[in-house]
């Protein structure tokens, strides 16, 4: 099993992400047999309306945004399959990843919410804390 040591892109691109929810991918890191960058933790309210605009996101209530959140920190990571140089965006490799998520999360006693579960416009390369319990 390989794991992933987060690259200089990944790390910067978790700040300003909640601790939790950063604890939660270096753990998900070091088990997981689908190696993967960050590709996406804060989100600007700016970008996030450009998103909505051109239907790539449903919604500005995104937890990603910062001033979305009641802890004013970004409660979203998107993540990316990296197979060797290369980032792939082939669904079996999200629902490997999302397996060891899952699994980190048990492990860190953190609750996970993963966008490919949602039952329509599934989002494989995205994670969030639950608003219940994250407000
Ligand atoms: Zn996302």
């Amino acid at each position: 099993m390989a794991a992933t040591i987060l690259n200089p892109r990944s790390e910067s691109n978790l700040e300003g992400v909640h601790p939790d929810l950063v604890k939660l991918v270096r753990r998900a890191a070091e088990i997981t047999a689908v190696p993967f960058i960050v590709i996406e933790g804060v989100r600007t309210l700016a970008r996030q309306r450009q998103l909505v605009a051109s239907g790539a996101s449903q919604t500005l209530k995104s937890r990603h945004v910062p001033e979305m959140n009641a802890c004013g920190v970004a409660c979203a990571v998107d993540l990316a399959a990296l197979i060797g140089k290369t980032v792939r965006w082939d669904w079996p490799l999200y629902e490997r990843l999302a397996v060891a998520v899952k699994l980190a999360a048990g492990d860190v006693a953190i609750p996970i919410e993963w966008g490919g579960d949602w039952p329509h416009f599934k989002d494989g390369p995205h994670y969030q804390l639950p608003w219940r319990d994250y407000p």
